[in-house]
């Protein structure tokens, strides 16, 4: 028999897959399920970024890339990292094959066996996932008491970040909340930081999905430069989740550091899909702004469709997703949701946030209908 390095056996499968298991079993037995539990935007990507990438297939770009992305591309992210007030040069650009990649090689790069890594609760799966991977230990704030939000959280938060403290994580707009962190949450995070010399990854990936407040970028404020990773990506904003696309940035030590796991591991993020990452950054602002407008309406609607049932959903005001206060359960409320109702959620519990499920607001409004309607007749409301 195989013996498993302990790395990987102190890793939980993903809690969400029993979900989405049973969903597609039933959709394989033909039944229309309402599926409100993928994190990724339901327009097509932009046909600007499409004809970007057939273009750099016909034109060759089809070997390896230079490994910390190709030149193009890390100077248009370097502009977009600047109007975001982010000074990153192109060399202080990784570009990854997904943000995801970009964050399992952050933790690996700055957590070393045994160190604390400070997550804000709920928080997205992989996070800890990828620390325990990487040997450290959690240390999590729970900001479920205060609708989801840092700033009255901040004396929790202090508490939490110690000399101790190698990384702390933070995710502005959220998953799965969808809130977005006030400037004054954020200046603690980044006196706490600088007072006790830690490092602090700012995962900005739905920093482009905002409705009633703009998220605000933690390498952006003085003193944050030399101690922050900024992970972003192409998944959300452009709707490119299956092209896997996204960078991070940091200081050059950081960089050197990380881009030998990159060299080491995928070598580089596919050469014509960088090349069409280009066309995204540079050609597609109208279509982030129409996605966007689509989901500030689905948003409302969904407030609203909850309330008539009773149901008052703490919305945050970015990213597309609402955490719905149901049974105290939610590992058994979505299961029975997902059987009963055939709508497919996100028990709550996987991101540390138990009695609540995740639903994505990223689908017709015509679906959004549907799901909360079968959810109030299967008395799941
Ligand atoms: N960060 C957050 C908070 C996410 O929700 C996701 C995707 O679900 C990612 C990062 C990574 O996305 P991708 O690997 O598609 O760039």
């Amino acid at each position: 028999t195989m013996e498993f390095a302990d790395r990987v056996t102190r890793v939980e499968p993903s809690a969400t897959v029993a979900v989405s298991n049973l969903a597609s079993q039933l959709e394989a037995d033909g039944v229309d399920v309402v599926d409100l539990s993928v994190g990724e935007p339901d327009f097509d990507t932009p046909q600007a970024v499409v004809d970007a990438g057939k273009a750099a297939i016909d034109d060759g770009h089809t070997g390896y890339a230079p490994s910390k992305g190709v030149p193009e591309l890390r100077e248009a992210i370097a502009d977009s990292l600047g109007e975001r007030g982010l000074p990153y040069t192109d060399d202080q650009i990784i570009v990854t094959p997904g943000g995801k990649q970009g964050l399992f090689e952050t933790f690996q790069a700055l957590v070393d066996e045994g160190d604390e890594v400070v997550l804000l609760d709920p928080a997205w799966v992989s996070y800890q996932a990828m620390v325990k991977l990487a040997g450290g230990t959690l240390k999590r704030v729970d900001l479920t008491p205060h609708e989801f939000q840092l700033e009255p959280a901040l004396d929790e938060l202090g508490e939490a970040i110690t000399d101790d403290t190698a990384l702390v994580v933070v995710n502005s707009p959220n998953n799965p909340t969808g809130a977005v962190y006030s400037e004054t949450a954020l200046e603690a995070v980044r006196d706490l930081a600088v007072d006790h010399d830690a490092t602090v990854l700012s995962d900005e990936i739905y920093d482009r999905i905002t409705y009633d407040a703009d998220a605000i970028s933690l390498g952006s404020l003085d003193g944050m430069g030399d101690r922050t990773v900024t992970l972003n990506g192409f998944s959300k904003a452009y709707s490119m989740t299956g092209w896997r696309l996204g960078y991070i940035a940091g200081p050059d030590e950081f960089v050197d550091e990380a881009s030998k796991i990159q060299s080491h591991s995928v070598t580089c993020a596919t050469n014509f899909v960088q090349h069409a990452g280009v066309a995204a950054l540079e050609e597609c602002d109208d279509f982030v702004a129409e996605m966007r407008d689509a989901f500030a309406d689905r948003r409302e609607l969904v407030v609203d469709l909850f309330a008539e049932e009773g149901v008052d959903v703490p919305i945050g005001d970015g990213a597309f997703y609402a955490m719905v206060p149901v049974a105290d359960d939610d590992q058994e409320w979505c299961e029975t949701a997902i059987e009963q109702a055939h709508v497919a959620m996100v028990p709550g519990g996987a991101f540390g946030a138990g009695g609540y499920a995740r639903m994505s607001y990223a689908a017709s409004e015509e679906r959004l209908r549907e799901g909360v309607e079968r959810l109030a007749d299967a008395d799941l409301l």
